[in-house]
């Protein structure tokens, strides 16, 4: 499922196709998304010009020159991708939503399990739009610091886990992100949220900054469906120090894993929790 990383890895690669360009036509082939696309969104579009492309949390945003804005979200399967006017392979059935450029270039919505969404608004809705209204900081934010989140999980009964994947308290993180930042952290998902105290919330803000950052450089994570806008693999996966790694030895681990076990798996809230017991108090 695409986290930060791989939302801001869409937005860098859509950018330099899609910003200063006309929007010439775009095709609605499939409506029914996690939510329908309005019915109004290819003419809203058509004809516009995109002026700048954003990300909150995990949505990604597109402004026009008339105002409007498009919010999208990729769901659990989705991905943005780019293909020149040549040699382009006719859409598959997947292929919902399809942009054409005044330059001859075409960005296709994919997404076979449709849990993705694109919704139109207006820039000076955005900030109080339901989707986006209540997200917290952006973790790469310079804002974003010990004392910031540990005042966010004050107060929380909630385990850091499942406090971490709330978007309120952090934007942008998912079960991947969660699992590894932690580890990074040396800090254990079962940990009470509220009792963090600033040095470790500190050691939390910095590992995420990390984890993200070098997701980033590696376009994210593809596990199943995540491609970088011009058909890539992320490849971080293949960096993961716990997540998916259950029975495997965690980076610096001295442990003999046939005694301890190596990384666990553990379900937190429905979701698989990965973490090294060891390291991770
Ligand atoms: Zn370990």
């Amino acid at each position: 499922m695409p986290e930060l990383p791989e939302v801001e890895t869409a937005r860098r690669g859509l950018e330099p196709v899609l910003v200063d360009r006309r929007l010439d036509r775009v095709q609605v082939r499939q409506p029914m998304l996690r939510w329908p696309v309005p019915a109004g969104f290819a003419p809203a579009l058509t004809g516009r010009r995109v002026t700048a492309l954003g990300r909150r949390g995990k949505y990604l945003l597109i402004h026009l020159n008339d105002g409007q804005a498009v919010i999208g979200h990729l769901g659990m399967s989705g991905s943005l991708a780019v293909r020149p006017g040549c040699n382009r392979p006719p859409p598959d059935r997947h292929d919902h939503v399809i942009f054409d450029t005044d330059a001859g270039v075409r960005v296709t919505f994919h997404d076979p399990r449709r849990f993705g969404a694109l919704l139109l608004t207006t820039a000076r809705d955005l900030a109080g739009h339901p989707l986006l209204a209540h997200l917290g900081p952006e973790p790469l934010d310079p804002g974003f610091d010990g004392p910031v989140l540990a005042a966010r999980l004050a107060g929380t009964r909630r385990t850091l886990k499942a406090a971490l994947l709330d978007q309120r308290v952090v934007a942008g993180l998912g079960n991947i992100y969660v699992s590894e930042s932690l580890f990074r952290a040396g800090l254990s998902p079962r940990r009470l949220a509220s009792d963090l105290g600033g040095t470790r919330a500190a050691r939390l803000t910095e590992a995420i900054r990390a984890v993200l950052t070098e997701a980033l450089e590696s376009g994210g994570s593809t596990l199943r469906d995540h491609r970088q806008p011009n058909g890539e693999r992320g490849y971080f996966q293949h960096t993961f120090a716990v997540y998916d790694r259950a029975g495997q030895p965690c980076p610096g681990c001295d442990c003999d894993v046939a005694i301890t076990g190596g990384v666990q798996r553990l379900v937190q809230g429905g979701r698989s929790t990965f973490f090294c017991p060891r390291r991770q108090r």
